[in-house]
């Protein structure tokens, strides 16, 4: 889903959230003698903190579906998350309110939205609320968070594509309808995709619904695609980490075969894949209008 989301990290990082998240609790977490961050419930799953007022419990959904993406993240990548480092904390607010609220008390420069990752230093926190999208708004932000963790900071779209290719359950392939059909309408409308163009995004305001869309298409391909894509891409990813973000990326996975007539052949045969599933589960697959805003 198309979103301005993680990418917060680029524009908060080093802000002033020193203090009030070293000590819970502390007057500035306090508005008017309700603490803004949950902190009644904690529970942990793998390298994942989750702090709640939710009762949550290692069996609620919620909780299920980061222990499920740290195995997809470990099984696509080859990467198990460090959890000697620290874990990663995630704050889950009450609801849109409350989280709005915290937004503006403490992110007043920030645009509405419905979760987002930040890291600071070796810190790595994700903060969202409960609501209807819960579960793929953390999967989409811990991606960001075990990303970091694994490689550093990545280029911008490869970031989002990443996140965008882990928020959804790998084992349920009709999520991926909508931007599939969507990306096939706009190729066959005459739109091209473009490695190079996506390269030279820096900022997450740059970000169209469509980059999205094509980042994570490009991930999809390099992922899925066969087993040779991967291994390269997979590749391409630690050296990115030596690298410390120096390698031209694009340029790389361009000579690895991530070409445009390869993107729309991928395309098609998910499309294909996906009109295989159960008419029954791709019903139960909502339709959620492209948002901005996570
Ligand atoms: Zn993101």
């Amino acid at each position: 889903m198309p979103s301005q989301r993680s990418p917060i990290l680029r524009m908060l990082a080093g802000l002033a959230l020193a203090g009030f998240l070293a000590a819970p609790g502390c007057h500035s977490l306090i508005d008017r003698g309700a603490p803004l961050v949950p902190s009644r419930d904690r529970v942990r799953t793998g390298p994942f903190v989750i702090f709640s007022n939710s009762n949550l419990t290692p069996q609620s959904p919620a909780v299920r579906c980061l222990a499920e993406l740290e195995r997809d993240f470990a099984g696509k990548l080859g990467v198990a998350p460090a959890r000697e480092t620290g874990g990663i904390e995630i704050y889950v607010l009450d609801d849109r309110e409350t989280f709005a609220h915290f937004l503006k008390f403490y992110y007043p420069e920030l645009p509405s939205r419905r979760a987002f990752f930040l890291a600071r230093g070796n810190e790595r926190l994700v903060y969202t609320y409960a609501g209807p999208r819960l579960e793929e708004d953390l999967r989409h932000e811990a991606a960001h968070a075990l990303l970091r963790g694994a490689y550093g900071e990545l280029p911008l779209w490869v970031d989002e594509g990443l996140a965008e290719y882990f928020e959804n359950d790998l084992a349920r392939p009709a999520q991926l309808r909508q931007r599939t059909e969507r990306l096939l309408d706009d190729m066959a409308a005459g739109w091209t995709p473009s490695l190079e163009r996506l390269d030279t995004l820096e900022d997450v305001h740059q970000m169209t619904p469509r980059d999205y869309r094509e980042a994570w298409a490009w991930v999809h391909l390099m992922l899925d695609g066969n087993d040779e894509s991967r291994a390269r891409f997979k590749r391409l990813l630690e050296e990115q980490g030596e690298s410390h973000g120096e390698l031209k990326l694009a340029a790389k996975l361009e000579q690895a075969g991530a070409a445009r007539d390869a993107m729309r052949a991928h395309l098609l045969e998910l499309q294909s894949r996906i009109s295989a599933v159960d008419p029954a589960e791709i019903a139960r697959q909502p339709l959620f209008p492209p948002l901005f805003g996570r």
